[in-house]
């Protein structure tokens, strides 16, 4: 069992665990298994570690956003491909966006000096017995160790598409515009309902079809099921079908005119306190700034702040709420942790996150100690509170970081506006993420300094 930990997948999850596991002050030999460049995956175009598959940003650097919070927790914990990103860094904006032929060939020379890693390139398909593993093979798993995976957890709690839709901050809705009603049931408020009028809807309908679409990539076009079909593709298919489906009005009279609106937008509560709401029915391959055109047009939404956008792609992820540990390890099989995109968390600095974490774990489970998590004002604490126990109120599908996972602001002390929110919630992360640092940095860091990568940038 303490041979060696095996990490399955060199892509952003499994090089972070390999890199922490291996670090000189911890020491652990690590098999880290990749399959390309044997077997390729549908997305990958190359055989290094750490390989970006689509857009070359790694999410926003500004002040005061979940994801630079995220950030700077991973940076605290010694991130390798936070590392990679500020040695590969390309002007744009306030993204931190890098140039990935860069990016990978760090992150893979990395790996591949550390003479505490073996690299073994071959697909794996098994799950080990015994041995302290960890599962990082992402969202396109190697359909045989996607059957193993499916044996284990069961079937039904594996899922092979996601087709999400769009998430809106609920203090970005114009309640004036919208009224609370379940469906026959005025008495009931769980939904926030956008009443939309005949003009409204046929001007709608004509965005749908006229609209940029992603396109499709050949391999994405396997399956689509009839419950994840895209809106636009419902609308192409009849100028009445969402009037008379996801955006059926029955039921849901609006209680300032008495009468039934023509068509409903129903917006479902994503969590409690309510922080998100999720638009029902409403996934879309429209393109993101597309999608924010069309849908700021439904009266309520016209500041619509979007948190995820709709998305619909193959996507391998397991029902982590269901299926996980707190310490990311299967529960019917404890020597087996899972990270990455595969736990549903959903980008890829989310993925390198839980590598870190399900390392850090084995890292206590080696060395039989205890490491707790960081509370929910951190952004680990709430993005792996999401993806163990899922408090949202949605089926449980993929979550990026995102201000709507954390615990609510406290809006006393004059912090009503959202620039004081975000801050607020920014110095509460800090001050809890140093808290668990001071309690837990002694088991994990021992006399190793973690430097911030970018004070590593400008020293050079
Ligand atoms: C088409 C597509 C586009 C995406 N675009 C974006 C984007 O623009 N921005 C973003 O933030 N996120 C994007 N994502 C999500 C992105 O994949 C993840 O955010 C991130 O790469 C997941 O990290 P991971 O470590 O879980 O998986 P990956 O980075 O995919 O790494 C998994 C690795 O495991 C290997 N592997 C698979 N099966 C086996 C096996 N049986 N044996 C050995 N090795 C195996 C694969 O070859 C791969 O190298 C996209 C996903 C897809 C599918």
């Amino acid at each position: 069992m303490k041979k060696e930990v095996l990490v399955i997948g060199g892509g952003m999850a499994g090089v972070e665990a390999a890199a922490f596991l291996s670090a000189r002050t911890r020491g652990i030999p690590v098999r880290l298994v990749e399959m390309r460049p044997q077997v390729q995956t549908p997305a990958h175009k190359t055989d290094r570690l750490g390989e970006l598959v689509c857009s070359n940003s790694l999410g926003s650097e500004s002040k005061n956003t979940a994801s630079s919070i995220l950030k700077r927790e991973m940076m605290g914990l010694g991130s390798l491909i936070l590392d990679a990103a500020y040695k590969s860094k390309v002007p744009a904006g306030s993204a931190l966006s890098v140039d990935r032929e860069q990016f990978s060939q760090i992150i893979t020379r990395s790996i591949e000096e550390n003479p505490n890693i073996v690299v073994d390139r071959s697909e794996y398909t098994d799950l080990p017995q015994d041995q302290l593993c960890i599962v990082a093979s992402g969202p396109l798993t190697s359909p045989a160790l996607s059957k193993k995976l499916a044996q284990c957890l069961g079937q039904e709690s594996l899922y092979f598409y996601d087709s999400i839709s769009p998430i809106i901050e609920a203090d970005s809705i114009d309640l004036s515009q919208t009224y609370f009603a379940n469906r026959y049931d005025q008495e009931q408020g769980d939904y926030l309902n956008c009443p939309l009028s005949k003009s409204q809807y046929d001007e709608l309908i004509e965005d749908l079809l006229q609209s940029e679409k992603v396109p499709v990539h050949n391999f994405e076009e396997l399956k689509c099921f009839e419950s994840c079909m895209p809106i636009e593709v419902m609308a192409s298919r009849g100028h009445k079908s969402l009037s008379f489906g996801p955006m059926k009005p029955v039921g849901l009279e609006d209680p300032k005119t008495g009468k039934r609106p023509y068509a409903v937008l129903q917006l479902r509560r994503e969590n409690d306190p309510t922080t998100m709401y999720n638009m029902v029915g409403f996934q879309s391959r429209m393109k993101w700034p597309e999608q924010k055109r069309v849908f700021r047009k439904i009266p309520g939404l016209q500041n619509a702040q979007f948190v995820r956008m709709g998305s619909m792609h193959r996507n391998t992820y397991i029902e982590s709420p269901k299926v996980l540990n707190a310490d990311l390890s299967i529960k019917n099989r404890p020597n087996v942790f899972v990270a990455g995109q595969l736990t549903g968390v959903e980008g890829y600095v989310e993925s390198a996150a839980t590598g870190i974490w399900a390392a850090l774990q084995i890292y206590a489970r080696w060395n039989d100690i205890e490491i707790d998590r960081p509370d929910e004002n951190t952004a680990y604490g709430s993005l792996l509170r999401v993806i163990t126990t899922h408090p949202l109120k949605s089926q449980f599908s993929p979550m990026n970081m995102n201000f709507g996972i954390f615990p609510p602001a406290d809006i006393r002390q004059g912090r009503k506006g959202r620039k004081e929110r975000r801050q607020h919630m920014d110095d509460r992360a800090k001050q809890s993420f140093e808290t668990w640092t001071a309690l837990n940095a002694g088991k994990v860091f021992h006399d190793e300094k973690v430097r911030d990568p970018r004070c590593q940038l400008q020293a050079s």
